[in-house]
Protein backbone atom coordinates (compact mmCIF):
# COMPACT_ATOMS: atom_id res chain seq x y z
CA UNK A 1 0.00 0.00 0.00
CA UNK A 2 1.34 3.47 -0.86
CA UNK A 3 2.08 5.56 1.81
CA UNK A 4 -0.10 8.79 2.01
CA UNK A 5 1.20 9.92 5.14
CA UNK A 6 1.94 13.45 5.19
CA UNK A 7 5.74 13.81 5.98
CA UNK A 8 6.21 15.96 9.53
CA UNK A 9 8.45 18.72 7.91
CA UNK A 10 8.21 20.18 4.94
CA UNK A 11 5.42 22.19 3.28
CA UNK A 12 2.53 20.31 1.09
CA UNK A 13 0.84 21.36 -1.88
CA UNK A 14 -3.06 19.23 -2.33
CA UNK A 15 -2.15 19.91 -6.19
CA UNK A 16 0.69 17.74 -5.82
CA UNK A 17 -1.68 14.38 -4.57
CA UNK A 18 -3.72 13.06 -7.31
CA UNK A 19 -7.78 12.49 -6.19
CA UNK A 20 -8.18 10.09 -8.73
CA UNK A 21 -4.43 7.92 -7.89
CA UNK A 22 -5.49 4.04 -7.27
CA UNK A 23 -2.36 3.07 -6.37
CA UNK A 24 -1.58 -0.91 -7.43
CA UNK A 25 -5.37 -1.54 -8.00
CA UNK A 26 -5.69 -0.30 -11.53
CA UNK A 27 -8.96 -1.50 -12.71
CA UNK A 28 -8.93 -3.87 -9.83
CA UNK A 29 -12.65 -2.78 -8.18
CA UNK A 30 -13.89 -5.97 -7.36
CA UNK A 31 -10.31 -7.19 -5.91
CA UNK A 32 -10.66 -3.99 -3.69
CA UNK A 33 -13.65 -4.79 -2.48
CA UNK A 34 -13.25 -8.34 -1.84
CA UNK A 35 -9.81 -7.02 0.32
CA UNK A 36 -12.32 -4.17 2.17
CA UNK A 37 -14.38 -7.28 3.22
CA UNK A 38 -11.46 -9.00 4.65
CA UNK A 39 -10.15 -5.92 6.43
CA UNK A 40 -13.55 -5.06 7.68
CA UNK A 41 -13.41 -8.95 8.72
CA UNK A 42 -9.65 -7.78 10.58
CA UNK A 43 -10.81 -4.23 12.12
CA UNK A 44 -13.88 -6.41 13.92
CA UNK A 45 -11.55 -8.49 15.31
CA UNK A 46 -8.81 -5.73 16.41
CA UNK A 47 -11.99 -4.00 17.71
CA UNK A 48 -12.83 -6.87 19.72
CA UNK A 49 -9.30 -6.71 21.33
CA UNK A 50 -8.83 -3.51 22.04
CA UNK A 51 -11.74 -3.66 24.15
CA UNK A 52 -11.01 -6.47 26.12
CA UNK A 53 -7.80 -5.37 26.62
CA UNK A 54 -9.16 -2.31 27.86
CA UNK A 55 -5.80 -0.57 27.45
CA UNK A 56 -5.99 1.81 24.06
CA UNK A 57 -7.76 4.26 22.60
CA UNK A 58 -8.16 4.77 18.81
CA UNK A 59 -9.19 8.61 17.58
CA UNK A 60 -9.78 8.66 13.61
CA UNK A 61 -10.64 12.39 12.70
CA UNK A 62 -12.15 12.70 9.32
CA UNK A 63 -11.73 15.67 7.32
CA UNK A 64 -12.49 17.01 3.77
CA UNK A 65 -14.96 19.33 1.74
CA UNK A 66 -18.48 18.64 1.37
CA UNK A 67 -19.57 15.25 -0.44
CA UNK A 68 -15.59 14.11 -0.07
CA UNK A 69 -17.50 10.97 1.47
CA UNK A 70 -17.16 11.18 5.69
CA UNK A 71 -20.23 9.57 6.17
CA UNK A 72 -19.89 7.07 3.61
CA UNK A 73 -16.43 6.30 4.77
CA UNK A 74 -17.54 5.06 8.03
CA UNK A 75 -20.68 3.10 6.81
CA UNK A 76 -18.13 1.04 4.24
CA UNK A 77 -15.06 1.08 6.71
CA UNK A 78 -16.94 -0.39 10.13
CA UNK A 79 -19.16 -2.30 8.28
CA UNK A 80 -19.05 -5.67 10.16
CA UNK A 81 -17.37 -3.86 13.52
CA UNK A 82 -19.60 -4.30 16.48
CA UNK A 83 -21.81 -1.62 16.70
CA UNK A 84 -21.10 -1.26 20.70
CA UNK A 85 -16.97 -0.62 20.43
CA UNK A 86 -17.72 2.15 18.10
CA UNK A 87 -18.62 5.62 18.39
CA UNK A 88 -19.26 8.29 16.04
CA UNK A 89 -18.71 12.30 16.87
CA UNK A 90 -20.14 15.32 14.56
CA UNK A 91 -19.23 18.21 14.81
CA UNK A 92 -21.58 20.67 13.64
CA UNK A 93 -21.68 24.26 13.96
CA UNK A 94 -21.44 24.76 17.31
CA UNK A 95 -24.40 26.21 20.05
CA UNK A 96 -24.18 29.09 21.89
CA UNK A 97 -23.38 27.36 24.65
CA UNK A 98 -20.44 25.57 23.02
CA UNK A 99 -19.03 29.06 21.84
CA UNK A 100 -18.67 30.64 25.28
CA UNK A 101 -16.23 27.69 26.03
CA UNK A 102 -13.13 27.19 24.59
CA UNK A 103 -13.27 25.72 21.16
CA UNK A 104 -11.88 22.23 22.16
CA UNK A 105 -14.20 22.13 25.20
CA UNK A 106 -16.68 20.30 23.59
CA UNK A 107 -14.53 18.62 21.55
CA UNK A 108 -12.40 16.43 24.33
CA UNK A 109 -15.41 15.14 25.89
CA UNK A 110 -16.23 13.07 23.23
CA UNK A 111 -12.55 11.54 22.99
CA UNK A 112 -12.04 7.72 23.62
CA UNK A 113 -11.69 6.24 26.87
CA UNK A 114 -9.46 2.96 27.11
CA UNK A 115 -10.93 0.28 24.53
CA UNK A 116 -12.95 2.24 22.54
CA UNK A 117 -12.95 3.42 18.63
CA UNK A 118 -14.55 7.12 18.44
CA UNK A 119 -14.71 8.86 14.77
CA UNK A 120 -14.88 12.17 14.50
CA UNK A 121 -16.82 13.20 11.53
CA UNK A 122 -15.20 16.81 11.45
CA UNK A 123 -13.57 17.62 14.54
CA UNK A 124 -11.55 20.39 16.33
CA UNK A 125 -10.16 21.40 12.70
CA UNK A 126 -12.79 23.16 11.93
CA UNK A 127 -12.09 25.92 14.37
CA UNK A 128 -8.76 26.52 11.98
CA UNK A 129 -10.40 25.86 8.65
CA UNK A 130 -14.03 27.49 8.39
CA UNK A 131 -13.73 29.73 11.09
CA UNK A 132 -10.48 30.95 9.49
CA UNK A 133 -12.24 30.79 6.24
CA UNK A 134 -14.65 32.88 6.78
CA UNK A 135 -12.94 34.97 9.80
CA UNK A 136 -15.20 33.51 12.24
CA UNK A 137 -12.46 34.91 14.91
CA UNK A 138 -10.00 36.89 14.44
CA UNK A 139 -6.86 35.84 12.80
CA UNK A 140 -4.18 36.52 16.09
CA UNK A 141 -6.72 33.97 17.95
CA UNK A 142 -7.15 30.99 14.75
CA UNK A 143 -3.11 31.57 14.42
CA UNK A 144 -2.33 30.09 17.96
CA UNK A 145 -4.74 27.26 17.47
CA UNK A 146 -2.30 24.99 15.86
CA UNK A 147 -0.09 25.21 19.17
CA UNK A 148 -3.10 24.24 20.88
CA UNK A 149 -3.97 21.53 18.85
CA UNK A 150 -1.01 19.77 18.89
CA UNK A 151 -0.32 20.31 22.54
CA UNK A 152 -3.60 18.47 23.39
CA UNK A 153 -3.31 16.05 20.40
CA UNK A 154 -0.05 15.07 22.02
CA UNK A 155 -1.46 15.14 25.79
CA UNK A 156 -4.37 12.69 24.28
CA UNK A 157 -1.46 10.36 22.63
CA UNK A 158 0.78 10.78 26.10
CA UNK A 159 -2.48 9.36 28.19
CA UNK A 160 -2.89 6.42 25.61
CA UNK A 161 -4.39 7.27 22.58
CA UNK A 162 -3.60 6.69 19.07
CA UNK A 163 -4.56 9.19 16.63
CA UNK A 164 -5.20 8.72 12.91
CA UNK A 165 -6.18 11.68 10.69
CA UNK A 166 -7.79 11.47 6.90
CA UNK A 167 -8.07 14.12 5.07
CA UNK A 168 -10.66 12.52 1.72
CA UNK A 169 -9.20 14.55 -1.09
CA UNK A 170 -11.73 15.02 -3.77
CA UNK A 171 -11.47 17.86 -6.98
CA UNK A 172 -14.21 20.33 -7.84
CA UNK A 173 -15.09 18.41 -10.75
CA UNK A 174 -16.18 15.04 -8.50
CA UNK A 175 -17.59 17.45 -6.03
CA UNK A 176 -19.52 19.30 -8.64
CA UNK A 177 -20.72 15.41 -9.83
CA UNK A 178 -21.76 14.53 -6.22
CA UNK A 179 -24.05 17.85 -5.71
CA UNK A 180 -26.02 17.05 -9.30
CA UNK A 181 -26.31 13.17 -7.54
CA UNK A 182 -28.04 14.94 -4.98
CA UNK A 183 -30.42 16.55 -6.80
CA UNK A 184 -30.91 13.90 -9.12
CA UNK A 185 -31.80 11.34 -7.03
CA UNK A 186 -34.48 11.26 -4.60
CA UNK A 187 -33.20 9.68 -2.18
CA UNK A 188 -29.70 11.59 -2.01
CA UNK A 189 -32.34 15.04 -2.01
CA UNK A 190 -32.00 15.14 2.35
CA UNK A 191 -28.43 15.50 1.77
CA UNK A 192 -27.97 18.24 -0.99
CA UNK A 193 -28.07 21.80 1.04
CA UNK A 194 -28.16 24.92 -1.24
CA UNK A 195 -25.24 26.85 1.53
CA UNK A 196 -23.17 24.12 0.47
CA UNK A 197 -22.98 25.93 -3.15
CA UNK A 198 -22.19 29.05 -1.68
CA UNK A 199 -19.26 27.05 0.36
CA UNK A 200 -17.65 25.71 -2.96
CA UNK A 201 -16.76 29.26 -3.99
CA UNK A 202 -14.28 29.35 -0.99
CA UNK A 203 -12.46 26.16 -2.67
CA UNK A 204 -9.14 27.79 -2.33
CA UNK A 205 -9.37 29.17 0.60
CA UNK A 206 -10.43 25.90 1.94
CA UNK A 207 -7.18 24.14 -0.01
CA UNK A 208 -4.97 27.21 1.74
CA UNK A 209 -6.43 26.13 5.48
CA UNK A 210 -6.15 22.39 4.78
CA UNK A 211 -2.55 22.76 3.51
CA UNK A 212 -2.03 25.08 6.10
CA UNK A 213 -3.72 22.43 9.33
CA UNK A 214 -2.18 19.68 7.43
CA UNK A 215 2.10 20.88 7.42
CA UNK A 216 1.28 22.12 10.77
CA UNK A 217 -0.11 19.54 12.82
CA UNK A 218 1.01 16.40 11.00
CA UNK A 219 2.65 14.47 13.60
CA UNK A 220 4.70 11.39 14.39
CA UNK A 221 1.63 11.39 17.39
CA UNK A 222 -0.96 12.60 15.35
CA UNK A 223 -0.34 11.73 11.58
CA UNK A 224 -2.42 13.30 8.81
CA UNK A 225 -3.21 11.28 5.75
CA UNK A 226 -4.52 12.62 2.43
CA UNK A 227 -6.46 9.99 1.05
CA UNK A 228 -7.52 10.08 -2.91
CA UNK A 229 -11.26 10.35 -2.46
CA UNK A 230 -12.61 10.57 -6.03
CA UNK A 231 -13.39 7.20 -6.00
CA UNK A 232 -14.65 4.85 -2.99
CA UNK A 233 -13.92 2.32 -3.59
CA UNK A 234 -10.51 2.94 -3.03
CA UNK A 235 -10.83 5.56 -0.50
CA UNK A 236 -12.36 3.26 2.04
CA UNK A 237 -9.69 0.19 0.69
CA UNK A 238 -6.89 2.99 2.16
CA UNK A 239 -8.69 4.08 5.41
CA UNK A 240 -9.01 0.61 6.34
CA UNK A 241 -5.28 -0.67 5.49
CA UNK A 242 -4.01 2.07 7.40
CA UNK A 243 -6.52 1.55 10.25
CA UNK A 244 -5.80 -2.09 10.48
CA UNK A 245 -2.46 -1.51 10.34
CA UNK A 246 -2.07 0.78 13.33
CA UNK A 247 -4.26 -1.77 15.50
CA UNK A 248 -2.17 -4.34 14.74
CA UNK A 249 1.07 -2.86 15.76
CA UNK A 250 -0.53 -2.06 19.42
CA UNK A 251 0.82 -5.73 19.63
CA UNK A 252 -2.37 -6.00 22.19
CA UNK A 253 -3.63 -9.17 23.43
CA UNK A 254 -6.62 -10.63 25.58
CA UNK A 255 -5.61 -10.01 29.61
CA UNK A 256 -4.72 -12.79 31.36
CA UNK A 257 -6.97 -15.56 32.09
CA UNK A 258 -9.06 -15.98 35.00
CA UNK A 259 -7.54 -17.09 38.42
CA UNK A 260 -8.67 -20.98 38.87
CA UNK A 261 -10.17 -21.54 35.63
CA UNK A 262 -9.42 -25.13 36.37
CA UNK A 263 -11.61 -25.44 38.84
CA UNK A 264 -14.72 -23.77 37.13
CA UNK A 265 -14.11 -25.59 34.02
CA UNK A 266 -14.54 -28.71 35.83
CA UNK A 267 -17.57 -27.48 37.96
CA UNK A 268 -19.25 -26.73 34.82
CA UNK A 269 -18.38 -30.11 33.24
CA UNK A 270 -20.27 -31.48 36.45
CA UNK A 271 -23.04 -29.07 35.65
CA UNK A 272 -23.89 -29.98 32.38
CA UNK A 273 -22.87 -33.47 32.72
CA UNK A 274 -25.57 -34.39 35.18
CA UNK A 275 -27.85 -32.85 33.08
CA UNK A 276 -27.26 -34.88 30.44
P1 LIG B 1 -22.31 18.60 7.90
O1 LIG B 1 -20.99 17.98 8.17
O2 LIG B 1 -22.69 18.61 6.44
O3 LIG B 1 -23.39 18.09 8.77
O4 LIG B 1 -22.18 20.16 8.25
C1 LIG B 1 -21.72 20.62 9.46
C2 LIG B 1 -21.40 22.07 9.30
O5 LIG B 1 -20.94 22.58 10.55
C3 LIG B 1 -20.31 22.35 8.29
O6 LIG B 1 -20.70 23.35 7.41
C4 LIG B 1 -19.15 22.82 9.15
O7 LIG B 1 -18.31 23.73 8.50
C5 LIG B 1 -19.86 23.43 10.33
N1 LIG B 1 -18.99 23.50 11.51
C6 LIG B 1 -18.43 22.47 12.18
N2 LIG B 1 -17.64 22.93 13.17
C7 LIG B 1 -17.69 24.27 13.12
C8 LIG B 1 -17.08 25.30 13.86
N3 LIG B 1 -16.25 25.04 14.87
N4 LIG B 1 -17.38 26.58 13.52
C9 LIG B 1 -18.22 26.84 12.51
N5 LIG B 1 -18.82 25.92 11.76
C10 LIG B 1 -18.57 24.64 12.06
MG1 LIG C 1 -22.83 19.09 4.50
Amino acid sequence: MKDYRVPTKGGIKLDDYDPNDVGEYEGGKQTAKDILQELNEELEALQELLYAEHKHKLLIVLQGMDTSGKDGTIRHVFEGVNPQGVKVASFKVPTPVELDHDYLWRVHQKTPAKGEIVIFNRSHYEDVLVVRVHNLVPKETWQKRYRHINEFERRLAEEGATILKFYLHINQDEQAQRFLERVEKPHKHWKFNPGDLEERKYWKDYQRAYEDALKRTSKTWAPWYVIPANHKWYRNLVVAAVIVESLKNLKMSYPADVEDLETYHKRLLEMTLSKA
